[in-house]
């Protein structure tokens, strides 16, 4: 059924095999439902690729549901970010975009009808006595005292809550299932609560809102959703989901099935503790690009396939774990070092003037888009008598191991001619504003006779590049586990105060005077950057994507 491309088989794909095998399921329909209550992450990126790879796998739909139950928490800026981060990472839900408040309708109809049926009731009960009749894990609950209220009353009750002459908080529905039961979720669970807000998109329409386990069995259903995949902690919740199905009438008879969510160490992947950062202003927004929400990732320069790539290589297993940040770095590097451009930028600028090379001479030197692969062509590069190289690449003395530019040796400009530093210029300060150099016009493309060069350094022209800020990023939180603190700590504690570094004032090729927004190069000997959105038509901005090698 799947073919080779596909994602390596795991037990979600064994049991969709057995499914249409054994003719329970003629064709694959799953969904992928957030809820519109923040940014989507990086595990919900393993989610979606789950979700839609399986849809794509097996020919068959995934639809894009939003799970909208908790109208004060969710928004429609929210709504519009989910949108746009799915189909970033290359994937095209079902149909029109889904709501669960789509089937507010139906989610009642199922109440009145479990009311009908004996098997939900309205209680009113205080929350704080609610917990108390609950029980504990070791100890039974017991029976509210409005347990067994006639229908007749159940239905009025629900028809008084539903047109808002209940306050919040004074009555909610219950499904009447069992007290005693070891699973505290099948302790008549609350299906319904009332909430006198708006909802983002039914308006004032309702007042009552249904709780995410009776609405999500419901909605699957409507949708006929065959595999409905969650996370592990939601296995607890099987029991009501097939509870809800088994009594509820409905179109289909999904199936839950849990996998374990992808947790990455140095980061948290909750949506609560992200929009803390948010709020708190640690980060920019939910798009900084140390954020590990895939608006974060993909403004940082990961590309969706280093995204989707990565999924594949966490897997699907049942087994909680947690992903090293590496193996993520290392997707995207691995992408990014095959397809790049290549560029030169120099971060910490310092003039080189070569004495010899005519005021008003420019020659324009060619060097490889990307040196691994010709098809890429050439880029131009022009060279002139002034040029900036790395401040970080000179040193007025130094042993033989240093190979970049010393006082009175020679260096190779990359691509170009070797160079020999002959005096340094200070500034008032002290600091070295200008070298001096001469430059060998034998040695393009050739090493000098009888010398050798200590090394090959990049640098810019200084009358023709682009002036640009390059921001350099480091991991987020210096704990591996963040959420793991001491007594009177908490995650914000462990976040790096030096995880963004900026260079305001670094210069880039001329070539790279029409990058755009989002697009990925090479920087060579400084690592991985994407054009930043901040960018204007005169001033690029660049933020690491990742570094050449692995760095931990
Ligand atoms: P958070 O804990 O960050 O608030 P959530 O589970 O509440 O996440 P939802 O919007 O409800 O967020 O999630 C949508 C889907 O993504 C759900 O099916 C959920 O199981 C899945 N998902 C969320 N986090 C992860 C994760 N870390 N790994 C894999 N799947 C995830
Ligand atoms: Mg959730």
């Amino acid at each position: 059924m799947t073919d080779q491309n596909a994602a390596p088989t795991n037990f979600i794909r064994q049991l969709i095999d057995r499914d249409l095998a054994e003719g329970r399921q003629r064709k694959v329909v799953t969904r992928f439902p957030p809820e519109p209550n923040g940014y989507l992450h990086i595990g919900h990126a393993k989610s979606i690729c789950l979700n839609f790879g399986l849809a794509v796998d097996y020919q068959g739909e995934c639809n894009l549901r939003f799970d909208d139950t908790n109208p004060e928490k969710e928004s429609e800026e929210y709504v519009s970010a989910i949108q746009r981060d799915v189909s970033w990472l290359g994937f095209q839900w079902a149909g029109e975009v889904r709501y669960a408040s789509g089937y507010f309708e139906q989610i009642h109809d199922c109440a009145v009808e479990l009311i009908n049926k004996g098997l939900a009731y309205v209680d009113e009960l205080s929350a704080e006595q609610m917990r108390e009749y609950r029980g504990t894990l070791k100890e039974p609950g017991k029976p509210s005292p409005f347990r067994d209220r006639s229908v007749a009353e159940n239905l009025a009750m629900f028809a008084k809550m539903r047109a808002g002459d209940v306050d919040e908080g004074k009555a909610v529905l219950r499904a009447k299932i069992d007290m005693a039961s070891p699973n505290i979720n099948m302790r008549d669970p609350v299906l319904y609560r009332v909430r006198k807000v708006s909802h983002h998109q039914t308006g004032d329409k309702w007042c009552i809102y249904p709780m995410y386990d009776f609405t999500h069995p419901i909605s699957d259903a409507l949708e006929g959703i065959t595999h409905s995949l969650c996370t592990l902690e939601f296995e607890a919740h099987r029991p009501l989901y097939d509870w809800v199905i088994e009594h509820c009438t409905l179109p289909a008879q999904p199936k839950q099935t849990e996998f374990a969510r992808l947790n990455l160490n140095y980061t948290v992947t909750s949506k609560r503790k992200l929009k803390q950062l948010v709020d708190e202003g640690h980060v920019s927004g939910w798009d900084d690009p140390r954020m590990p929400t895939i608006a974060g990732l993909r403004r940082r320069g990961y590309t969706p396939a280093s995204l989707r790539k990565f999924c594949d290589m966490v897997g699907v297993a049942r087994a909680d774990s947690i992903v090293d940040m590496g193996m993520l770095e290392s997707a995207i590097r691995d992408d990014l070092n095959q397809n790049a451009p290549r560029a030169f930028c120099v971060l910490r600028p310092v003039k080189v003037v070569i004495e010899n090379w005519d005021a008003d001479k420019v020659e324009i030197l060619n060097g490889p888009v990307h040196p691994q692969n010709e098809a890429m062509g050439t880029r131009p590069i022009p060279m002139t008598r002034e040029v900036f190289i790395d401040r970080e690449d000179f040193l007025e003395e130094a042993d033989k191991k240093y190979k970049r530019l010393v006082l009175g040796d020679e260096v190779r400009l990359r691509y170009g001619y070797v160079i020999r530093a002959n005096e340094v210029i200070r500034d008032a300060s002290g600091e070295i504003s200008e070298i001096r150099c001469s430059y060998d016009p034998d040695t393009l493309g050739k090493n000098p006779e009888g010398r050798k060069v200590r090394g090959v350094i990049h640098w810019v022209s200084a009358s023709r590049h682009v002036a640009c800020e390059v921001r350099l990023y480091d991991r987020l939180f210096t704990e591996a586990n963040p959420d793991k603190t001491e007594e009177g700590k908490t995650f914000l504690d462990s976040i790096n105060p030096k995880s963004l570094t900026v260079f305001a004032d670094a210069v880039a090729e001329e070539s790279l005077a029409s990058a755009e927004v989002a697009q990925g190069f090479q920087f060579e000997r400084e690592g991985y950057f994407a054009v930043d959105p901040d960018s204007s038509a005169d001033r690029k901005v660049f933020n690491l994507t990742v570094g050449l090698k692995e760095s931990f």
